[in-house]
């Protein structure tokens, strides 16, 4: 149990002698007075509060929240530094039909900090001797896979980005013709992989798994540690975030947080800040982001810090694993669902590996694909890429 979190250290560092929360409480001040100042709408925002006198959490917990409709509407006046100073901006479509795409934007020192917080926090998994393979986007600079191919790289192990999983054959042959011993991708792809390398009979070792997606199912772990027989760790992020947000350490208690650089705290559906155990939403504030800050922004994910601690860090609160947005799920009978319910429910079952659900009446109708169907899947996919490679379309979704 004697495990060193390296993470833990960083963070530690990073506040200059304080106690977490006394550094956070100093940042949010900083950002406050900084964002007050740069921005026309956190300056509009906090009209008629003085921001110079927030000076305690629950004096901060007053303010307004922001949500990814401010974001959608007053995207560009939430920039605090001139636009020759962004370095990257991210344009993400809302579900809302109406309503317009998020923007969300980075300074080059934004995203040092998240190449900063990927090559601390990938170290709770792997070290100089891995080779690790992104299965993310990755080609555009700044884009998630890129920051983290960065901070690997810092690491001085071994690492090949792939981008999103094409063919699921050849990234099979890649991962056991160079020897990978740790992938980062998400949760359905990853597992594709693995049920079609049984079925191969390649023999792929690998020591670890990251997972980043929305929601990871616990069927999907459950399956890809008994078919790879490995470590399978989650990590917590979205674009906003930066795309860091927290990841599990070797105890796999739950997400260990970037608290250095970023606040957190559940609220209730009234909006007050909960004690630790209790479910709210999900509310973050960025510390120590100068291009675009956000201050309390509400991810609209549903979750909770747990009480205990990890042994690896007692001084830092633990996030458990996410399961759900606040928004969503559906009505059948008396009880309801959310997406997490099917994806536990079908991908317990061994040798479905992805599947689609469509609802009707309150009648569930699933479409189901199994590890035959890839195989087949695989003609058709080639056939896909080359038509968008004469057509000159891009291959996979870049984020
Ligand atoms: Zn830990």
């Amino acid at each position: 149990l004697n495990y060193y979190n390296p993470l833990n250290e960083w963070i530690l560092n990073k506040t200059g002698g304080l106690g977490i929360r006394e550094y956070q409480l100093e940042k949010i001040k900083e950002v406050l007075r900084f964002v007050n100042e740069n921005s026309v709408f956190y300056g509009k925002l906090y009209k008629g509060f003085n921001i110079d006198d927030i000076s305690t959490f629950e004096s901060f917990e007053k303010l307004p929240f922001i949500t990814a409709d401010d974001l959608s509407a007053f995207g560009p006046q939430m920039l605090c530094v001139p636009q020759n100073e962004i370095e990257r901006i991210v344009t993400l479509q809302t579900s809302g039909t109406a309503s317009k795409p998020k923007r969300v934007f980075f300074t080059a020192a934004d995203q040092e900090l998240t190449i900063d917080f990927f090559s601390v926090g990938m170290r709770c998994l792997i070290d100089e001797s891995d080779n690790v393979m992104i299965l993310l986007p990755y080609k555009t600079p700044g884009s998630v896979g890129d920051l983290l191919k960065l901070g690997l790289e810092r690491i001085g192990c071994g690492v090949f980005p792939y981008g999103l999983v094409d063919y699921y054959s050849d990234v099979c042959e890649f991962i056991f013709e160079n020897k990978i011993t740790s992938l980062v991708g998400n949760p359905v792809q990853v597992l594709k992989l693995a049920e079609l390398a049984k079925l191969y009979g390649l023999k792929i070792r690998l020591d670890s798994i990251l997972l980043s997606t929305d929601y990871v199912p616990d069927a999907i772990v459950k399956r890809l540690s008994n078919l790879w027989k490995c470590k399978v760790y989650e990590h917590y992020g979205m674009t906003e975030m930066c795309f860091g947000g927290g990841v599990y350490c070797q105890h796999q208690t739950g997400y260990h947080m970037r608290e250095a650089d970023l606040y957190f705290e559940v609220i209730s559906d009234k909006g007050d800040t909960l004690p630790d155990g209790e479910f709210g939403e999900v509310v973050f504030t960025t510390l120590t982001r100068t291009g675009m800050p956000l201050i309390r922004y509400r991810t609209g994910d549903y979750g909770r810090f747990i009480k205990e601690r990890c042994t690896c860090c007692p001084e830092l609160r633990l996030m458990e694993k996410l399961r759900r947005r606040i928004d969503g799920g559906v009505t059948i009978g008396n009880r309801k669902f959310f997406i997490s319910d099917f994806d536990e429910m079908m991908f317990s079952c061994d040798r479905i590996v992805d599947y689609g659900v469509e609802i009707w009446n309150e009648t569930l109708s699933f479409k189901i694909k199994t590890t035959n169907n890839i195989m087949q899947e695989k003609t058709a996919q080639k056939e896909l890429v080359k038509r968008k490679i004469l057509t000159g379309g891009a291959n996979g979704a870049e984020n």
